[in-house]
């Protein structure tokens, strides 16, 4: 069959939720037997957002081929549970990049090259790439930012060209606000209209209208935003708020979405949804029999962003051990000798996040520290790892002044140290070791081997640092073992302490690969462990 093409746009404001109706949506058609993917398209002149702080951006998420993406993709792989690639997450900075290189090549020989045709034409070939492998049914592509910015507007010319081309093939579903004033009591369609209006103004008539809003929209709003839209009523549907945004498939399903974009893309419309996996876990996320406390242990809690995939990855874990989890979100930088019990007290496990650069170190070793010594489950992800040797070093083997090099590239005992092949490296976009490699686990009798049950796992990654082998014989020797090793470099990807309840350090990101359909192995085993 013809791939259909599915865009979803936004108005009136920024951060309502453009993925998680993407992925409703798209979690509504898989369930329906068709294979769907999708795509974000990114505004801004980044080529990715590798290089971005994560106070810009939130969490940047990498794919199995090593893309560093928008943090939508996760929210895509996590409710479809299938993987995304480099292909699913285009930025301007792309699109300009391919499109001046072409040029030097002398591509467009003897034309002057310019938004239209050419940024178009490479914005529309990227997007039909997705479809052209015959591998998906539907490629919904969400354009980031909100219409009307000046960014946006190549892509939604795009939409326009591709719409004309496609004719039923393609649909537009733009997501809008509806305010509600409490002074009186009532939900306001303006900058609905108004949003609509500047899409039409571009040459795009909406196909579907969704609402966000924090009351029920009744028949008659419903009727007034048609009639000023040209929407068909039944395809105007509220997006009302819900407590966790794994029960938006659910609303949309009630609001017959999934029916009216296959009937629109002159899809058949089957007649069962497979649905049972995703309430199972619903069921058990909303009737937990257990609490658990974990520390989140980070230097931008700020912005909850940040820390997306892990966060996620918790609840998925909590679900399948009918846990809720309560995550207490601990700044690092405010961790010190003198407040590190208070800020660490009652928690069943502690978790030591990801990062780059010296910020808020102190606070992590403390932490870290914290966790082993009073034998609180403890999971360190990337630097979390590489901060739990270096406190082992400082503190148990005695090597003063123990550390990563990238924190203090002089000490005497560059426990972590730089890999060899970044040495070279002068360029910072898109250079660090990225993606997904092969782990071999070493021992069966680990607490990692207890939760993957095989010894062939793979993982994502994403950093420039590594254990420093030099040292580990006498870190085994006093009791951090590697337990997961690459095969081919003999890179450690994984320590442990035996003698611990469960302290475990991974170089790799295990957050990226926790789906709601398969909650990751060590964030299952690390609230396992933290609920004994
Ligand atoms: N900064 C560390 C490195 O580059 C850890 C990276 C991370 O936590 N993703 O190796």
């Amino acid at each position: 069959m013809d791939t259909r093409y599915i865009f979803v746009t936004g108005g009136v404001t920024s951060s309502l939720g453009k993925g998680i109706l993407a992925s409703s949506l798209a979690k509504l058609l898989q369930a329906r037997g068709y294979s769907v993917t999708i795509q974000k398209l990114d505004p801004y002149i980044n080529v990715d957002p590798g290089t971005l702080n994560p106070y810009e951006h939130g969490e940047c998420f990498v794919t199995d081929d090593g893309a560093e993406t928008d943090l939508d993709l996760g929210h895509y792989e996590r409710f479809l549970n299938i993987p995304t690639s480099q292909a699913n997450n285009i930025t301007t900075g792309r699109i300009y990049q391919t499109v001046i290189s072409k040029e030097r090549r002398g591509d467009y020989l003897g034309k002057t090259v310019q938004i239209i045709p050419h940024i178009t034409d490479e914005i529309k070939r990227r997007i039909k790439l997705l479809g052209s492998k015959g591998k998906y049914d539907i490629v919904i592509t969400e354009i980031g930012g909100t219409v009307g910015d000046i960014e946006s507007l190549p892509y939604i010319e795009t939409v326009r060209q591709l719409k004309w081309e496609l004719g039923n093939k393609a649909l537009v579903i733009h997501l809008t606000l509806v305010p509600f004033l409490s002074a009186s009591g009532e939900l306001k369609t303006k900058p609905t209209q108004h949003s609509v209006k500047q899409l039409l103004e571009n040459g795009v008539q909406p196909d579907v209208l969704v609402l966000r809003t924090e009351h029920h929209i009744d028949e008659n709003i419903r009727a007034k935003v048609a009639l000023f839209t040209n929407v068909a009523i039944e395809a105007v549907v509220q997006s009302i708020d819900v407590p966790s945004i794994y029960e938006v498939p659910l609303k949309m399903l009630e609001e017959k979405l999934d029916v009216t974009v296959l009937k629109k893309l002159d899809l058949p419309v089957t007649d069962t949804t497979d649905l049972g996996a995703w309430n199972e876990f619903l069921s058990r996320l909303k009737n937990p029999e257990h609490t658990v406390n974990i520390a989140l242990v980070g230097k931008y809690v700020e912005l909850r962003d940040a820390y997306k995939s892990i966060a996620e990855a918790l609840i998925h874990a909590g679900a399948a051990n009918n846990t809720k989890v309560n995550i207490k979100w601990v700044h690092s930088e405010t961790i010190n000798p003198s407040s590190l019990e208070k800020k660490l007290a009652n928690m069943h496990g502690i978790l030591v996040a990801p990062g780059f650069g010296n910020r808020g170190i102190q606070g992590k070793i403390l932490a870290t520290r914290f966790a082993r010594e009073n034998n609180i489950p403890f999971f360190g992800i990337c630097l979390g790892m590489q901060i739990a040797v270096v406190e082992f070093a400082r503190n148990v083997l005695g090597l003063e002044g123990a550390d990563s090099t990238e924190m203090e590239p002089l000490t005497p005992h560059p426990v972590i140290d730089l890999m060899n092949q970044q040495k070279e490296v002068i360029d910072l976009g898109g250079t660090m070791r990225l993606g997904a490699f092969d782990c071999r686990l070493i021992a069966r009798k680990s607490n990692v081997f207890n939760a993957y049950n095989t010894l062939t796992i793979r993982e994502r990654h994403r950093h420039r640092y590594e254990f420093n082998n030099f040292y580990l014989h006498q870190f085994e020797k006093a009791g951090m073992k590697a337990v997961g090793v690459n095969p081919e470099t003999d890179l450690v990807e994984i320590i442990e302490i035996p003698a611990h309840r469960w302290f475990v350090g991974v170089q790799f990101h295990p957050e990226y690969r926790s789906t709601v359909l398969n909650p990751h192995p060590l964030f299952v085993d690390f609230i396992k462990n933290a609920l004994v």
